[in-house]
């Protein structure tokens, strides 16, 4: 739902770009502080969800941690304020110089998706002559019920370490001069509604804690990643997630042990109903079982809908008509995947309508591209603080 006096904005600004509403965010960041708090848990933001640097500094404000998968993730959240020992970093393909640079900003943990890789971080943090804080990320086997581009949980992911090999993974840190194990974590993917996988994986982390206890092995620090679901079809009704709903189910199924501190990596359930993709309509173009509506925007600005048939809610914010007809919102982009729905029932629209694609803050501007030599979108505050 967006005012007169900022769709009045919205048609005064060169389209495609990105709004984001300030005051959303504060209110969603103020709510997770609180479910957070009321526990003691620890929470990242992930970066990559949205790396904009307005937005980085006002998560950093907060005092939460990051979540990091790159080399320049890492350094993008110390200069935005994310200080370095709140800084986690995963993924399974990080490079020598991502590891060192790691390394000398001094992050709190390495998330370590394999043997080789702990072998390498031993190897380079024994040349600067640092010792570097390690969590194993296992795979814990788990379906998240979500869709499968974006299911991390499972036996075939390629993340993580099989949860079966948590011994010889544990013996073999072990041997490591340079690296200090501190903890486990776990990722089991993303836009995840349903309770019970996260339910599932507080049953695998104490099975694995159980193991450990029988190795006489006890590890400070559990991270539990992220993954909380947003309400993409209706995000005026649900613009915060339930934050409190999902820590209150790990706090009745966690097993944590005296002076553990557990962690959460939250990125879309942070940043997406924030954000959304203002475009305008160029061209309306009749067929034979719907009517084209040609947007300046394509998937370089928005892919979720082209890369993994996501939803994005889209509303016509200037048609005055109380007619309504059916549409495929399509981008300009030479490609038949440049489509962002079909069949949508929407006032008449005509060229010169600003269209809003709602929930687009969480894996939208980050993943722009240049494709077809687009610009890559702008995106505006409209300071409404
Ligand atoms: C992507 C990612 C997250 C965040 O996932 P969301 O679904 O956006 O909350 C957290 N942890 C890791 C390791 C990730 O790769």
């Amino acid at each position: 739902m967006f005012s007169e006096e900022i769709i009045n904005k919205f048609k005064q600004t060169p389209t495609p770009f990105y709004y984001y509403d300030k005051k959303l965010l504060q209110l969603t960041l103020d709510t997770l502080k609180k479910a957070a708090d009321k526990y003691g848990y620890i929470v990242h933001y992930a970066v990559k969800a949205n790396a904009n640097l307005e937005i980085l500094k006002i998560i950093s404000s907060y005092g939460f941690g990051a979540d990091c998968v790159s080399g320049n993730e890492v350094k993008q959240a110390v200069d935005c304020g994310f200080s370095g020992d709140k800084i986690v970093y995963a993924g399974v393909g990080k490079s020598d110089k991502e590891i060192k640079l790691a390394l000398e900003l001094g992050i709190f943990c390495f998330n370590c998706e394999s043997l080789q890789e702990l072998e390498v971080i031993n190897s380079l943090a024994s040349e600067c002559g640092k010792k570097a804080s390690v969590a194993l990320r296992l795979n814990p086997g788990i379906d998240a019920h979500t869709n499968k581009c974006i299911n991390t949980g499972l036996e075939d992911s390629k993340f993580g370490i099989d949860f079966n090999y948590l011994e010889d993974t544990v013996k073999f840190v072990q041997s490591l001069e340079n690296v200090k194990l501190i903890g486990l974590h776990f990722h089991i993917g993303s836009q995840i509604l349903d309770m019970e996988p996260y339910r599932l994986l507080c049953q695998r982390s104490n099975e694995m804690q159980q193991k450990l206890n029988e190795l006489n092995i006890s590890l400070p620090e559990i991270n539990l990643g992220g993954g909380l679901g947003i309400d993409y079809q209706q995000p005026d009704e649900n613009p915060i997630p339930d934050f409190e709903k999902l820590l209150d189910l790990i706090h009745q199924n966690l097993k944590v042990m005296p002076g553990q501190r557990v962690h959460f990596e939250f990125g879309r359930s942070v940043v997406a109903q924030c954000g959304t993709l203002i475009s305008r309509v160029l061209y309306i173009k009749p067929a034979v079982k719907t009517n084209f509506a040609i947007a300046d925007a394509g998937f370089t600005d928005l892919i979720r809908p082209a890369l993994y048939g996501a939803y994005h809610k889209i509303e016509n914010l200037t048609s005055k008509s109380k007619e309504t007809k059916t549409y495929d919102v399509v981008g300009p982009i030479c490609e038949s995947t440049d489509v962002f729905i079909s069949n949508l029932e929407m006032p008449v629209t005509n060229r010169g309508d600003i269209l809003a694609f709602r929930s687009a803050g969480a894996y939208g501007e980050i993943m722009a591209s240049r494709y077809n030599l687009r610009d890559i979108p702008k995106s505006y505050f409209f300071n409404n603080d």
